[in-house]
């Protein structure tokens, strides 16, 4: 099968091989974050020129259908013109000042009005996702007096040293360090568990219940490709937290404003004691928050022993850009309108898969979904890392040669935002059936 006559052939051409190789001189792998070097789908890093609504212009001039939406802010689509205009009109009175505003406080309510966990809560703002859990770690661990932390295997929660362990298969294991530079006293008292077992979750406590501070959890992993979590999952974290004193963070960098207004609390109806936001509340600015139950948020400096600060934090460029998104979002919920197009863009290319005789499984949550090349269902990191990691590599390539731009590893999510329509869902579906042809070939 041949391409559509539309699709634009998105693979890095010699502008961005020649910008790739400036940057690799000047920029340690000639990027500012790792996944950025396409490196895990053997190309050569892609360069973006300018965004618009559900596409990226690349620096060769080549329009692709993006779903990596910059890796989750961009629901609205690319340089919504509310959104580009409330920012204009904060810098006009100001870049930065490190002192209060109005627009943080308005802000600030709006979040807790939103999100299940703010409600009747307390929220503070930060820069960056990784900032947001570091410090709702450390509040926890302030607040209780404990130190370990549980998260899961393959849960992404930034690049802090806490955060940064990674564990054998199988049952609990106490952390290891994920990268070098990490300490094994900064993981010591991280223990790591598969996502969706309950029963090793139960076991940690059994092991060291008074002794934990927090179970940090994406209540659906995002960051091993989309894996929603089993029934009752959720639900069980949250009653092994209150019967064990243990504070329960859900991290919903990427999940919150993403799966519905109220995150994947809403979305679940399973209320956490503090939640990690940022990706969407920054409306593609740099911004995190961190907050929940009045009497934890209690803790933080200037009110308790608790310290947390920083420079930027409440900026009022961020704070524009989060709180015109929200606003946007909150004035006509889109999310019904996002479960049907992502619906239909995974039952095409399941379908897709299945004429070229590829196995192939679309797992999504809501707007958030991973082609995974398995014939199983995927259920934790281990299964993700199971699957075919090479033929997605190749399916890759072939959609960024037909126009449409997938997250560049087979351990993420892809985002649909409101900008994508049926264009763009049939020409990710032609791109689709042209991939898997070229695939079996
Ligand atoms: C992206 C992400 C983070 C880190 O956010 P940054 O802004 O990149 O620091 C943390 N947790 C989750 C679930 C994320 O998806």
């Amino acid at each position: 099968m041949s391409a559509a006559p539309s699709v634009t052939r998105g693979t890095p051409g010699p502008r961005s091989n020649a910008l790739a190789e400036r940057a690799a001189k000047v920029i340690p792998g000639g990027v500012n974050s790792p996944v950025r070097a396409f490196r895990s789908v053997g190309e050569p890093p892609l360069f973006v020129a300018a965004g618009r609504g559900a596409y990226l212009e690349t620096a060769d001039g080549a329009e692709v259908v993006d779903y990596i939406g910059s890796w989750g802010p961009a629901i609205l689509g690319h340089a919504h013109p509310n959104v580009v205009d409330a920012v204009a009109r904060a810098a006009a009175r100001g870049l930065s000042f490190g002192a209060s505003t109005a627009a943080e406080v308005a802000f600030a309510e709006r979040l807790c009005r939103l999100h299940p966990a703010l409600e009747g809560g307390m929220v503070r703002l930060v820069n960056s996702g990784t900032e947001a859990t570091m410090s709702a770690l450390r509040l926890a661990r302030g607040a209780t007096g404990r130190n370990k932390i549980v998260k899961m295997d393959g849960g992404y929660h930034g690049h802090a040293d806490a955060l940064l362990a990674a564990a054998g298969s199988g049952a609990a294991t106490l952390g290891l360090p994920g990268s070098a530079g990490v300490p094994e006293g900064a993981v010591a008292d991280t223990v790591v568990v598969p996502y969706n077992d309950a029963a090793a979750l139960e076991d940690v406590f059994e092991r060291f219940g008074d002794e934990i501070a927090a179970i940090i959890v994406e209540p659906v992993a995002g960051n091993m490709g989309c894996i929603p979590p089993e029934p009752g999952y959720l639900e069980g974290m949250r009653s092994l937290c209150d019967r064990n004193g243990a504070v329960l963070v859900f991290d919903e960098v990427m999940t919150g404003f993403r799966l519905a207004l109220g995150g994947a609390a809403e979305r679940f109806g399973v209320r956490p004691d503090l939640v990690c936001l940022g990706k969407i509340a920054g409306g593609g600015m740099p911004l995190g928050a961190y907050g929940g139950r009045r009497d934890l948020m209690a803790h933080l400096a200037p009110e308790g022993p608790v310290y947390q600060a920083g420079t930027l934090s409440g900026n009022p460029l961020a704070v524009a850009a989060g709180d015109t998104t929200l606003e946007i979002l909150a004035a006509d919920p889109p999310y019904e309108a996002l479960r049907r197009t992502t619906e239909r863009l995974a039952e095409g290319i399941e379908t897709a898969a299945r004429e070229a005789g590829i196995a192939v499984r679309v797992q999504r949550c809501e707007s958030m979904w991973t082609v995974f090349f398995t014939d199983r269902p995927v259920r934790n990191y281990a299964d993700a890392k199971a699957t075919d990691t090479d033929a997605f590599a190749r399916f890759h390539r072939a959609m960024l040669a037909r126009g449409v731009l997938l997250p560049p590893s087979a351990f993420e999510a892809c985002f649909v935002s409101v900008a994508h329509g049926d264009t763009e869902v049939e020409r990710t579906l032609e791109a689709a059936r042209g991939a898997f042809t070229e695939m079996t070939s």
